[in-house]
C-alpha cells in the first residue's frame, strides 16, 4: 500500500516522528501515520498498538515493543526517550508510535520534550484518541445537541495506581460536565461511579464501558452509575477499556451502526422517554 502523492512531508534520516496510532482498526490511521510506518527504520512502539498496525512497517524496519502497559514489567519513561535519542543520533528514521494520540494521557509531551532538549528534530502526528474513536464505534456520539454542550477526559487512575483524589473536583466535575469519559478506569469504576452519585450524580445515569474498540473484539457494556458503584462486576470488562458517563450513552440505542451490521434494529428515537436529559440532579 502506497501513501499518495500529496505533498506530505518526507521522513528525513536523524528525525523523531511522534504517531498517533489510533485506538485500533488500521482504518482509522492518518495517511501521515501509514507514510511513517512505510518509511521508518526503527519503530518503537507502545503495548496499546494493533497488531495489524504494526504489520503495515516497511519490511526491514527493527520493530522495537517499549511496552509499558500497568502491572508488567515495562521500561522506565526515561529509558524510552534516551532510546529514541540515541537512535536518531545514529541518524535512523525513528517511528514513535503511541496507541491513540500521544498527546492524550500517552506521555507524548514528556518523550518530545526530551527530543527538545537533545536537540533532536521531531515532528508530531495526531491519532485519533479512544475517547473520540472508541464513542464513535460504540454508537454513542461525544456531543449531542440536546444533551451536552461540554465532554470532559479524565484519567481513571494516578502514577501511583489509584483514584485521583486530590487532582479532581469531582463536585465541580459531576456539576460542569454532562458527558465524562474516563481512561485507564477499569479498577477505579465502581469508586468513581460512587464519587459521582455523592457528587450529585443521578443513580440512574447511564455509562458504558468500552472494552478492546475499533478492535474485532470489541464489547460494550451498558449499565447505571449505581450499578457500577455497587458491582465489582464492570471491572472484569477486558482491557483497555473506557468508562463512558452521561445521557449520551442512550443513544447508543440508536445509533449503534457496528451491531446494525450485524442485524440489530436500531431505533430512531432513543431519547423519547427522557424527561430530564441532562446528566445531573
Ligand atoms: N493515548 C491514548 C490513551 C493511552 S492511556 C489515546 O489517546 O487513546 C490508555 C487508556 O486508553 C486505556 O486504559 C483505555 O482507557 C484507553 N484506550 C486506549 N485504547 C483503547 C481501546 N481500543 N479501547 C478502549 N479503551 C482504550
Amino acid at each position: 500500500m502506497e501513501t499518495p502523492d500529496i505533498g506530505l512531508a518526507p521522513f528525513e534520516p536523524g528525525w523523531v516522528w511522534l504517531v498517533g496510532a489510533g485506538p485500533g482498526d488500521p482504518g482509522l490511521l492518518s495517511l501521515y501515520a501509514l507514510h511513517a510506518l512505510q518509511n521508518a527504520d526503527v519503530v518503537v512502539y507502545d503495548a496499546l498498538v494493533d497488531s495489524r498496525i504494526l504489520d503495515l512497517a516497511r519490511v526491514g524496519a527493527e520493530m522495537i515493543d517499549s511496552g509499558k502497559r500497568g502491572g508488567r514489567p515495562s521500561p522506565h519513561q526515561r529509558d524510552i526517550s534516551e532510546h529514541l535519542v540515541r537512535l536518531a543520533r545514529k541518524n535512523q528514521r525513528v517511528l514513535r508510535l503511541k496507541g491513540g494520540d500521544p498527546f492524550v494521557f500517552g506521555r507524548g509531551g514528556e518523550e518530545a520534550l526530551a527530543l527538545v532538549e537533545a536537540g533532536i528534530p521531531f515532528r508530531l502526528v495526531p491519532g485519533i484518541t479512544a475517547g473520540i474513536g472508541g464513542l464513535a464505534y460504540a454508537g454513542i456520539p461525544a456531543t449531542h445537541r440536546t444533551i451536552n454542550t461540554a465532554i470532559t477526559f479524565v484519567t481513571g487512575h494516578t502514577a501511583c495506581g489509584d483514584i485521583p483524589e486530590e487532582d479532581i473536583d469531582w463536585t465541580a466535575l459531576a456539576k460542569a460536565s454532562p458527558v465524562i469519559v474516563f481512561y485507564m478506569a477499569l479498577k477505579t469504576m465502581s469508586r468513581i461511579a460512587e464519587r459521582l452519585i455523592t457528587a450529585g450524580r443521578n443513580d440512574d445515569e447511564p455509562v458504558a464501558i468500552i472494552s478492546r474498540a475499533t478492535t474485532p473484539d470489541q464489547t460494550v457494556l451498558v449499565t447505571t452509575l449505581a450499578e457500577c458503584a455497587h458491582s465489582e462486576e464492570p471491572s472484569n470488562q477486558p482491557s483497555p477499556a473506557l468508562f463512558v458517563v452521561g445521557p449520551v450513552v442512550k443513544l447508543r440505542d440508536g445509533l449503534d451502526w457496528l451491531g446494525a451490521i450485524s442485524g440489530k434494529t436500531l431505533n430512531p428515537d432513543p431519547l423519547s422517554d427522557d424527561q430530564d436529559n441532562k446528566g445531573s440532579k
